[in-house]
C-alpha cells in the first residue's frame, strides 16, 4: 500500500496527477448512476467521483460510512459550475478502489459529533477522535509538545522522568493510593506533581530540568480538571523570579507562534495578587476586557445605608443597562460566591433609580464621579470583608462577560502574570495556617522575619501564576533552599519537626547537602491546550479522558477486581452505604 499524499497535502499543483489516498468513507451519495464518496484522513476531506462504467465501480459500490478504503485516481479541478473556492474545488476521479476494511454502522453520526451526548462520545472515543475537530485538538497538542521540547533543549534543559509510584507530594489535593503487594499494609501515592523530585534534581546538580509529567489528584471534577492530567514541569538552579518569568514568556511566545501563528507581545503584564483580587476579584483575572472595580468604601462610611456604612470593603462595578431578570441572575451568582446580596442602582440623568437609590441621595454625585457610570448604566455593589466582597463581585464580573460577550472585543489571547501571593493562608475550618502554594515556596526575603509573629499572614511568597484568558495555566515559585527557613515554614503551618521528618525526611535531609538557590514552574498543559483550541472542556483535548464522575466509559474504569487480587495485596473490602 502506497499513499502518495495525505488529503490535506494536495494542492492545485497536484491537478492532473494520479494520487493514492487512504482513509475512511465520511459519506457516500449516489447520484445519476455515479457514486460520490467523501474520503477522510487525519488531514482533511476530499470528494471522490466513481463513474458507473469504471473499473472502480464494483468495489466502490460496497463502501459505506466509516469503511476503510484506498483510492487511486486523478486529482482534478471540479467543473466550473460546482466550484466554491478553496480545496473543495478539487476532486479525485477514481481509477481504482480497494476496500481495506468494512465497518459497523457507527452509533452516532460523526458529522454531528458536537450535538451527541458526551457519554456516547466517550464510550466510543475512538470514533469520536476521528472527527476533524478532535484531530485538530490532538495535532495542536502534539505540535505544542514539539515546540516546547525543541525550545527547552535549545535552552540547555535536561528531560528527566520521575517516579509514578512514590510518596505523597503536598499540592493541596487528596492522593491516589496504590497498595504494595510486596510490602503488605503499605501504600505508594501517585504523584500530585513531581515537586520534590525536581527539587532533588537541582540538589543533584542537574541545573535545568523539564518533563511533560502526568500528575494525579483525587478531587472533585470540573470542566477544567481531570484526575490524571499533564503538566509541563520545570525547575532551574541559580535563578531568581525574574529569570523564571522571562524564560517562560519566551517559551509561551514560541509555542503560540509555532502552533497557532499568533504573536504574543512580550513582556506579559504583571499584577500582584492583591491588585488582581482588589481590582478584578480574582487571582486569575480575565484581562481580555477591562471592567475594573471601583472602591467606594469611604463614600458610604457612616452613611444612611446601614449595610454599607460600617462594611470593611464596598466595591462597585459599572454594568450596561440591565433588566430585573438579569440583576436577579447576577445576584444569584454573587450569593453563590459568598455575598449576602447584590445591591444595585440605575443612573437616570443626574440621579439614581431602583435598587438602593432611596439611601444614596447624599452620595449620588460622588458615585457618578468615582465610577463614571454612563446614562442608563447600572452600578452593582458588593460589601463585606475584603476577600468576600471582591470575590463575589469578581464572579459577577465574569457573569457579565458571558452575558454581554465582553471578551470578544479584546485580543483573542491575553497572557499575564500574577505575583506576590501570600505565603500563608488561614484555614477557618481547621483553625490553622496553611501554605497557599506548597510548603517549599520561598517567602519574600524582606518578610521572613514575620514567621511566627501575628503578622505572618502578610508574608509575601516568591510565587507566580501564569494566567491566560481567565484560566490559571501555570504556577510556580522560587523555593526555600535554606533548611532553617524550611523549618520555620513547617512550624508556621503547624508541623512538628517529627511530623515534617516523617513526611519529608528524605527531602529535608537532602536540603542540608548543598542546595543551590532554585525555582521553577509547572504549566497545566491540558488547560493551556483547551484555551488555545477554544475547546469548552479539558476533556476535549485529552485523547482518553474520564467523565465528570471520574469514569472512563470506554475502558470501564474504575471497575471491581477479583477477590484473589485483593487477597494478593492484603486488602479486605468493607461494606459502606
Ligand atoms: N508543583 C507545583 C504545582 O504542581 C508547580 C511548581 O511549583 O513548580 O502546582
Amino acid at each position: 500500500m502506497k499513499r502518495t499524499a495525505y488529503i490535506g497535502q494536495l494542492t492545485p499543483t497536484h491537478a492532473g496527477q494520479t494520487v493514492t489516498l487512504q482513509g475512511w468513507v465520511n459519506r457516500r451519495r449516489d447520484l445519476g448512476g455515479l457514486i460520490f464518496l467523501e474520503l477522510r484522513d487525519r488531514s482533511g476531506l476530499v470528494q471522490v467521483q466513481v463513474e458507473p462504467d469504471s473499473l472502480a465501480f464494483a468495489q466502490a459500490d460496497q463502501l459505506r460510512a466509516e469503511y476503510v478504503a484506498e483510492i487511486e485516481g486523478v486529482y482534478q479541478a471540479r467543473p466550473e459550475a460546482q466550484r466554491k473556492g478553496g480545496s473543495a474545488d478539487y476532486e479525485v476521479i477514481a481509477g481504482r478502489v480497494r476496500v481495506l476494511n468494512t465497518a459497523k454502522t457507527p452509533p452516532f453520526e460523526l458529522d454531528r459529533g458536537d450535538s451527541v451526548a458526551e457519554d456516547i462520545r466517550l464510550k466510543y472515543r475512538y470514533l469520536d477522535l476521528r472527527r476533524p475537530e478532535m484531530q485538530r485538538h490532538l495535532l495542536l497538542r502534539s505540535a505544542a509538545v514539539a515546540a516546547i521540547t525543541s525550545f527547552l533543549a535549545g535552552e540547555g534543559f535536561v528531560q528527566v522522568e520521575t517516579p509514578m509510584l512514590t510518596k505523597s507530594t503536598p499540592e493541596g489535593a487528596r492522593d491516589f493510593l496504590v497498595p504494595s503487594r510486596l510490602n503488605p499494609g503499605e501504600f505508594y501515592a501517585l504523584p500530585q506533581s513531581p515537586q520534590l523530585f525536581k527539587q532533588l534534581l537541582m540538589i543533584s546538580g542537574m541545573d535545568r530540568y523539564y518533563q511533560l509529567a502526568r500528575c494525579f489528584r483525587d478531587e472533585d471534577l470540573r470542566a477544567d480538571r481531570q484526575p490524571d492530567f499533564t503538566q509541563l514541569d520545570m525547575e532551574l538552579s541559580f535563578v531568581d523570579q525574574e529569570d523564571v518569568l522571562e524564560l517562560n514568556e519566551r517559551l509561551m511566545a514560541h509555542v503560540f507562534r509555532e502552533t497557532l501563528g499568533v504573536e504574543l507581545s512580550l513582556p506579559f503584564p504583571r499584577m500582584t495578587y492583591h491588585d488582581a483580587m482588589d481590582q478584578y476579584g480574582s487571582d486569575k483575572p480575565d484581562l481580555r476586557f477591562d471592567l475594573v472595580f471601583h472602591d467606594v468604601t469611604d463614600l458610604f462610611r457612616g452613611g444612611e445605608f446601614k449595610a454599607f456604612a460600617d462594611a470593611p470593603c464596598v466595591k462597585a462595578l459599572v454594568a450596561p443597562e440591565l433588566t430585573r431578570k438579569q440583576i436577579d441572575e447576577l445576584e444569584r451568582v454573587a450569593k453563590q460566591n459568598g455575598a449576602r446580596g447584590l445591591a444595585w442602582l440605575k443612573r437616570d440623568g443626574m440621579a439614581f433609580t431602583g435598587g438602593i437609590s432611596k439611601f444614596v441621595s447624599e452620595q449620588a454625585d460622588a458615585l457618578m464621579t468615582a465610577t463614571g457610570v454612563p446614562e442608563g448604566g447600572t452600578l452593582l455593589f458588593s460589601a463585606g470583608p475584603w476577600k468576600t466582597a471582591v470575590s463575589a463581585l469578581g464572579a459577577v464580573r465574569l457573569a457579565l462577560r458571558d452575558l454581554f460577550d465582553l471578551a470578544a472585543t479584546g485580543s483573542a489571547y491575553h497572557v499575564s502574570w500574577v505575583t506576590d501571593f501570600p505565603q500563608l493562608e488561614f484555614d477557618e475550618d481547621s483553625n490553622t495556617w496553611t501554605y497557599m502554594h506548597h510548603p517549599f515556596t520561598a517567602p519574600h526575603p524582606d518578610d521572613v522575619a514575620l514567621f511566627g509573629t501575628e503578622r505572618q499572614g502578610e508574608i509575601r511568597a516568591q510565587a507566580y501564576d501564569l494566567v491566560l484568558n481567565g484560566f490559571e495555566v501555570g504556577g510556580g515559585s522560587i523555593r526555600i533552599h535554606d533548611p532553617v527557613v524550611q523549618g520555620q515554614m513547617f512550624q508556621a503551618i503547624g508541623f512538628t519537626p517529627q511530623q515534617a521528618q516523617e513526611k519529608f525526611g528524605f527531602f529535608l535531609d537532602a536540603l542540608t547537602y548543598g542546595t543551590p538557590p532554585h525555582g521553577g514552574i509547572a504549566w497545566g498543559f491540558d488547560r493551556l491546550i483547551m484555551v488555545m483550541t477554544g475547546a469548552s472542556s479539558i476533556r476535549e483535548v485529552i485523547a482518553f479522558p474520564k467523565n465528570n464522575r471520574g469514569v472512563d466509559l470506554m475502558a470501564e474504569a474504575p471497575s471491581p477486581v477479583e477477590r484473589s487480587q485483593l487477597a494478593d495485596i492484603g486488602l479486605h473490602l468493607i461494606e459502606t452505604d
